[in-house]
Parts: structure tokens; C-alpha cells; sequence
């Protein structure tokens, strides 16, 4: 497991526990969880069957993600349901989950964005970030943009301080798969992109 320090990474937690446009969420926050990563995965926010077990990705949703990124090699090929990694850190760009399952708001994910670059150095600066769906692309690119047009490729990279670049893939969120099964096909195959791309890259 990677070396966390949960303590730095708490007391943004608790900034956002304080920040008033996180008064109207409620819950414990599900962290992100993960193994000698490789990449960062980012969904949106937990939802009920995450909350109840505390892990991300663990509902429909997360059984279709850690399917896609058994295809893209970024988890265990036996795929069980319940391991994130090796070679991945899982986790959501609002920690807490919204409401009645509704979107994050834009406040919200603004709020999370301190917490989430924390979390992305104390896991080590993985060189690929998946963002997983319009919420955390909008969270990292600070624009809503269209996911369909932006998804399966490498979107932009960034040159880090360290002047190694980090790799932005976006994908199609799984539970637009989940409602148009139409989609699904393209989800695979964007995917499997993205593992034959790390063989190149990783
Ligand atoms: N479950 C999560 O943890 N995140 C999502 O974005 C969707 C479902």
C-alpha cells in the first residue's frame, strides 16, 4: 500500500466538513483506496452502496469500472468485485455522498479540488489520471466539456514541477453504460486503448 499521510489529507476533510456548500452533505467521507499505483482513477461521488460498505466504486457502477479496468489491465485479472489494485489508486472527486444522489454541485467540486491534488501527491504523483465521467473532468480541467468527445484518448498532458508529464485520459462514466447499452462497446474499446497505450508508456 502506498504511504499516506491521512493526517494531511483529514484536515482538508475537515475544511470541507466546515466550507457551507458542504453543509448540505452528510455522511463519512469514502476514501480513495488503491495499490503501488500506477494510475489515479477519478469517479464523481460515492453513492449508497459505497456509503454502506465505505469503499468507492462498489455499487452497479463500480462493478462496471473495475470490469473496464480489468480490460485495461489496472486490476487484478480475476476479477472479484472487491480489489481496486495492484497498480491503481480508485477514488471519487467529492469524498461525500451528494443527497438524494444527485450531481455534485460545481461549488462542491471546486471545494474538493485542494483535497484531491493532496491526495494525488501522497499517492506517489501517479503519470496517468483517469477521469472517469464529466464531474471529475470538470474537477481537473476546471470546464464543462463534452466526455463523449474528450473520452478513449490522452486529453492533454501536463508538465509537472518535476518536469516529468502527467498523462489525462477521460473515459465515459460506467453508469452512462449502465443506461444506454449502446455505449458499453465503446467503453471497452476505450479501455483497452488505454492498457495497450500504458504498455507503451508505463
Ligand atoms: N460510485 C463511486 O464511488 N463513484 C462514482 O462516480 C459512481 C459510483
Amino acid at each position: 500500500m502506498a504511504e499516506i499521510d491521512w493526517d494531511e489529507i483529514d484536515n482538508t476533510l475537515d475544511d470541507q466538513f466546515h466550507d457551507p456548500a458542504f453543509a448540505a452533505l452528510h455522511g463519512t467521507p469514502i476514501p480513495g483506496e488503491g495499490d503501488n499505483p500506477k494510475a489515479f482513477i477519478l469517479g464523481e461521488a460515492p453513492g449508497a452502496q459505497e456509503v454502506i460498505q465505505g469503499r468507492p466504486f462498489v455499487g452497479p457502477a463500480g462493478n462496471v469500472l473495475r470490469q473496464l479496468m480489468a480490460v485495461a489491465g489496472l486490476s487484478s485479472t480475476e476479477f472479484t468485485g472487491h480489489t481496486a489494485g495492484p497498480n491503481c489508486w480508485l477514488t471519487n472527486t467529492v469524498k461525500f455522498r451528494p443527497p438524494g444522489n444527485r450531481k455534485p454541485t460545481d461549488d462542491e467540486v471546486r471545494a474538493a479540488r485542494p483535497y484531491l491534488q493532496r491526495e494525488w501527491i501522497a499517492v506517489g504523483k501517479p503519470r496517468v489520471v483517469v477521469l472517469v465521467g464529466t464531474i471529475a473532468l470538470y474537477a481537473i480541467t476546471g470546464k464543462a466539456q463534452s466526455i463523449l468527445r474528450a473520452a478513449g484518448k490522452v486529453f492533454y498532458e501536463i508538465s509537472n514541477t518535476d518536469g516529468l508529464p502527467v498523462y489525462i485520459w477521460p473515459m465515459v462514466h460506467p453508469s452512462f453504460g449502465l443506461r444506454n447499452p449502446g455505449v458499453q462497446p465503446l467503453l471497452e474499446q476505450d479501455w483497452r486503448k488505454l492498457g495497450e497505450w500504458l504498455v507503451t508508456h508505463g
